[in-house]
């Protein structure tokens, strides 16, 4: 998505002269990659649309992920994108040397004056360290990674987690397979969220007049922005009323007491990623649906062994374990000014300045990078903030007015301190593990209202960067 968003907004700026890289085969990412059951977008659709491309063809009010991927394939193709894209290659390396970056693929080197990473952020499958796993007789696979190839509805099927994906996947499963044991550590609290459907009539109008989808984005980008981008941050209404829809969904939805004890979790709505779903707590209260709150003691051949000593037999396992959201654009190397390698700058956690740049990578900007506003904005407004940014940069670069530009220490240290003396307010911090939180155990989010990251990137400040201008 975000890779898409660049090369669009290049091919605007009449810069053609780029490439793109990807790894597989097609488009899509995320959205190509994870294609579970139940699949959504929890986000509005009409604000999971980039603002230059408007999509008059969503169905429904959170997109299903087959139809965003569908956007993004009719994107490339109404664009012309795809003429730029090297599909099946995978950059290994990427180095700055001479005042140029090096990129190593199967195919050799070739040399780039910018680099723009959009490697995404929860695209490393986290599998959990379970005893036996190996050993289970029946098909293991990661939610990201959903074999299509085994029919369910005669199968018993254990999905190891609760979070957006698991809850997604028992939302769509419960009662519609032999049997369902949801394996869950921790509850997580629910926001009730219908998905209403766009009529037909009222799509074939924006088709005819694409315009009509406009008032549809600035609503819903408002609304989120005024919801979901406030509640975690800071104390307030918003903070109040989603506690309160989470608690009565539950207390609502759940009317056998030992079952809602077992879903009553104790950490504070919000303080992992909120869940926003239509039907999950009516489909673990379906028949053969069975929540395991057990720990996991091991796996056998059979099924899964809980510390209870109970066996849970199964047919198949699904891990809705998560991903390993500090990979950022590893594995691949980068390698900066003098040799300085990323993976020891970042020994620590990862850092950035303003989300888009580090020091000693010069003429290197990152789409969805360290403390991008991904707990609290729609990714795609997010990503056209941060391609407009390196946009600035790479016109001057292209006009011949700069050379080489990277933020200064001293200005991604001002603001990465700034930021942490802003996470003691937010909700993330308020005791429970999540994805979201670093090695210091502070969220590697964006503390502020998502309006300040947009502000922050929208007038780059030259004074922030050390700039090498041509001698010309
Ligand atoms: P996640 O939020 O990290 O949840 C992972 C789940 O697996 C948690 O319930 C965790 O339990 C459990 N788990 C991990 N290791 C385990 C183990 N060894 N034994 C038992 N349970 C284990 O991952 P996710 O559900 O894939 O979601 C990740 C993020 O993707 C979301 O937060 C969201 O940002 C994004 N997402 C978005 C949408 C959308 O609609 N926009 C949909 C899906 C995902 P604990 O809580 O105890 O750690």
């Amino acid at each position: 998505m975000s890779g898409l968003c660049m090369a669009s907004k290049l091919l605007d700026a009449g810069i053609a002269d780029f490439t793109v890289f990807e790894k597989a085969d097609d488009i899509g990412g995320t959205w190509r990659d994870n294609t579970y059951p139940g699949l959504t977008c929890d986000i509005p659709s009409r604000y999971y649309t980039y603002s230059f491309h408007p999509n008059p063809e969503w169905t429904r009010l959170n997109p299903p992920g087959p139809e965003i991927l569908t956007y993004l394939r009719r994107v490339a193709d109404e664009r012309g994108l795809r003429r730029f894209i090297r599909f099946g290659t995978d950059v290994t390396c990427a180095e700055y040397r001479e005042g140029r970056w090096y990129l190593t693929t199967a195919d050799g080197e070739q040399a780039f004056d910018v680099l723009v990473t959009a490697t995404g952020i929860l695209r490393v499958p986290r599998l959990p360290s379970i005893t036996g796993l190996d050993a289970f007789e029946g098909p293991v696979f990661h939610s990201s990674q959903w074999d299509h190839s085994i029919p369910l509805p005669d199968k018993r099927i254990g999905v190891i987690g609760t979070g957006s994906t698991g809850v997604q996947i028992t939302a769509a499963l419960g009662g519609r397979v032999r049997g369902l044991s949801v394996f869950q550590r921790t509850p997580q609290w629910v926001c009730p969220w219908p998905n209403m459907s766009y009529s037909r009539p009222a799509r074939a109008l924006m088709r005819r007049w694409p315009a009509l989808t406009s008032p549809g984005y600035w609503f819903w980008g408002w609304f989120v922005r005024f919801g979901f981008g406030r509640g975690p941050i800071q104390p307030g209404f918003q903070r109040r009323l989603f506690s309160a829809l989470c608690r009565w969904n539950l207390r609502l939805s759940v009317r056998d007491r030992e079952l809602r004890r077992k879903l009553t979790p104790k950490d504070l709505p919000m303080c992992k990623r909120m869940i926003f779903a239509g039907h999950y707590f009516q489909s673990v209260q379906k028949p053969g649906v069975d929540v395991v709150t057990e720990l996991i003691e091991h796996v056998e051949p059979r099924g899964v062994r809980t510390a209870d000593g109970a066996l849970h037999e199964l047919d198949v396992l699904v891990l809705a374990t998560g991903f390993d959201a500090r990979a950022y654009v590893r594995p691949m190397n980068v390698i900066g000014r003098a040799g300085l390698r990323l993976d020891e700058v970042w020994a620590d956690g990862p850092v950035a300045y303003r989300s888009v740049a580090v020091p000693g990578f010069p003429n290197m900007f990152m789409l969805m990078g360290p403390h991008s506003p991904v707990g609290n904005q729609s990714l795609v407004p997010i990503a056209e903030d941060q391609a407009d940014y390196a946009l600035w940069w790479i016109r001057r670069i292209a006009e011949g007015e700069v050379v080489e530009a990277e933020p200064t220490e001293t200005a991604t240290k001002s603001y990465n301190e700034d930021m942490k003396a802003a996470m003691p307010q937010t909700i993330w911090v308020s005791g429970c593990s999540s994805w979201y939180l670093g090695k210091d155990g502070l969220p590697e989010l964006f503390p502020w209202v998502p309006e300040r990251h947009a502000e922050l990137l929208a007038t780059p400040d030259p004074r922030d960067f050390e700039v090498r201008a041509s001698q010309v």
